[in-house]
């Protein structure tokens, strides 16, 4: 098994099976696309064509590759002890992310992002962090490539979740808690909301007014964006070529979303085979908590993607971006929007959303831990939650499926939302 020399484009497809594109960004102001010059000072130029790209293929650089190979290709996982457990016909799989050395899928995305800042000149990142995943894999990344990072990390994860601040400052990262009185915005935020205990949101508008008030410092996203979507499909890739090897293929495929990256990425080169006609009737499917479900219960509409309004407008199916999601354990999924590719897929019924309780996910995940041994990260629960309610369907009609979701990390850094499980203290 080889790891990917290319990431899929799933832009390619859509304009060559549906003849149209995702919604462009707007800028704000003119409410006209927004042009390469409007995000050179945020983002690297390489990023910026991958992100209006309609290639097929882009490639990935050696130096990335040569990463990658500390923990990819990632497993492809038979999850036969919980099959049984559930006495379902249904296979599930899983695809295991949480192998990655920062824990999450997250590292994949981080690595490209600090390649091309580093080869473009780039001295620092800036960036934001709810629970600490995407922190501490850009503070590695960022490490890997003799880059500095800052990180802005949401206040509520700061204070109760301190192990992946440890792990970024162990990687040099300097970690500030948002709302933070260092920059204009934080400090509007502070003013408004005083007692906040943050959000992604906010975090993100901290990061991007320092981006943009810094030459050498560019801004770095761990969702969202096209880019970030198009790295995660070596996941997808991954998954495919190690079911070509089983002589299976997924009827299901399945991951939670944050900002929709990693489903995306498992998701996409799939969905080539429903946009193509090969496979029309697999199914994919987002899994989003109930108190944070913009897939299930947002607006399609332009937005922004940031609480300080200052990033550019995005056609996502969002909360608000004056939501602020309730303090739930998986911070990675506290996000008002989604990924525009992905509301676009929603809203054209090529993908579906699911939408579950903290509790409810985390008995999920007790579950799959006494089956499968491995603590997930209260994130990726959601999609075992969904996965169990698969293969409870398919006991239910008889039917032999194939399901897959995507494992994104593990939750050995998430040990107080298990705490708090154990305890019945979970709202
Ligand atoms: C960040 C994160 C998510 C949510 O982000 P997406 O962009 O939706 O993938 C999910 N799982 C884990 C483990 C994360 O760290």
């Amino acid at each position: 098994m080889n790891i990917p020399q290319r990431f899929l484009n799933l832009n390619y497809y859509l304009q060559k099976y549906l003849g149209e594109l995702p919604p462009p960004p707007l800028h704000p102001a003119s409410r006209q696309p927004v042009g390469p010059e409007d995000l050179t000072p945020l983002f690297p130029m390489e990023l910026i064509k991958q992100e209006v790209s309609v290639d097929e293929f882009v490639d990935i650089p050696d130096e990335v590759r040569e990463i990658y190979k500390l923990y990819r290709p990632s497993p492809l996982i038979r999850a036969k002890r919980l099959e049984k457990a559930l006495k379902t016909p249904a296979r599930i799989y899983y695809k295991y992310e949480g192998v990655s050395p920062a824990g999450s899928h997250k590292l994949n995305t981080a690595l490209v992002q600090a390649y091309y800042s580093k080869k473009e000149g780039v001295k620092r990142l800036v960036t934001e962090t709810g629970a600490g995943q995407w922190g501490s894999a850009l503070a590695l990344a960022t490490k890997f490539f003799g880059l500095k990072c800052l990180v802005y990390m949401v206040k509520i994860s700061f204070e109760q979740k301190p192990y992946r601040r440890v792990v970024m400052e162990l990687f040099d990262a300097k970690v500030v808690p948002s709302p933070s009185k260092k920059t204009r915005v934080g400090r509007s935020f502070l003013k408004q909301y005083p007692r906040t205990h943050g959000s992604l949101g906010m975090a993100i508008a901290e990061a991007i007014e320092v981006a943009a008030g810094d030459e050498a410092t560019k801004y770095s996203l761990g969702s969202v964006l096209n880019h970030v979507l198009l790295h995660q499909t070596v996941i997808g890739l991954e998954a495919k070529d190690q079911f070509k090897a089983l002589g299976d293929e997924p009827d299901v495929v399945i991951g939670c979303c944050g900002g929709g990256s990693n489903f995306s990425g498992l998701a996409f080169p799939f969905l080539v085979d429903k946009l193509s006609g090969k496979k029309p009737n697999r199914r994919f499917v987002g899994v989003e908590p109930s108190s944070c479900a913009s897939m299930s219960k947002g607006e399609y509409r332009y937005d922004f993607g940031d609480t300080g309004q200052q990033t550019p407008l995005l056609k996502m199916e969002t909360l608000g971006s004056d939501f602020v999601p309730p303090p739930i354990h998986a911070g990675g999924l506290r996000y008002h929007g989604i990924a525009p590719t992905l509301a676009f897929l929603h809203q054209k019924k090529l993908v579906e959303a699911k939408a579950y309780d903290q509790v409810s996910v985390f008995r999920a995940a007790q579950e799959f831990a006494h089956s499968e041994g491995v603590i997930p990260a209260p994130e990726s629960a959601h999609a075992i939650k969904a996965a169990i309610d698969e293969a409870l369907r398919c006991r239910r009609q008889r039917k032999a499926e194939t399901i897959i979701f995507n494992l994104s990390g593990h939750g050995l850094l998430d040990l107080k939302g298990y705490e708090d499980f154990l305890a019945g203290s979970l709202r």
